[in-house]
């Protein structure tokens, strides 16, 4: 087992150190995209990070459209 499909199973992001996981949002999910496709996004107002297409602004959590910064 590598040692991305073990993170992945663990439901960790293996490119991330720790953080906040928000989750991915529906429309991610709906696509059966995991987190290594998609892009991680900051939310202020919940101290994490969360995973959607590129074009998504929202954060699935809260709702928030303020503060998305992709990680760097
Ligand atoms: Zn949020």
């Amino acid at each position: 087992m590598s040692d991305d499909l073990d993170a992945l199973l663990r439901g960790r992001d293996p490119h991330a150190s720790d953080f906040k996981d928000l989750g991915v949002t529906q429309l991610a999910e709906s696509m059966n995209l995991t987190r290594s496709a998609l892009d991680g996004k900051w939310c202020r107002a919940c101290d994490g990070i969360w995973f959607g297409l590129p074009f998504e602004v929202e954060c699935p959590v809260c709702g928030s459209r303020r503060d998305v910064r992709r990680r760097p």
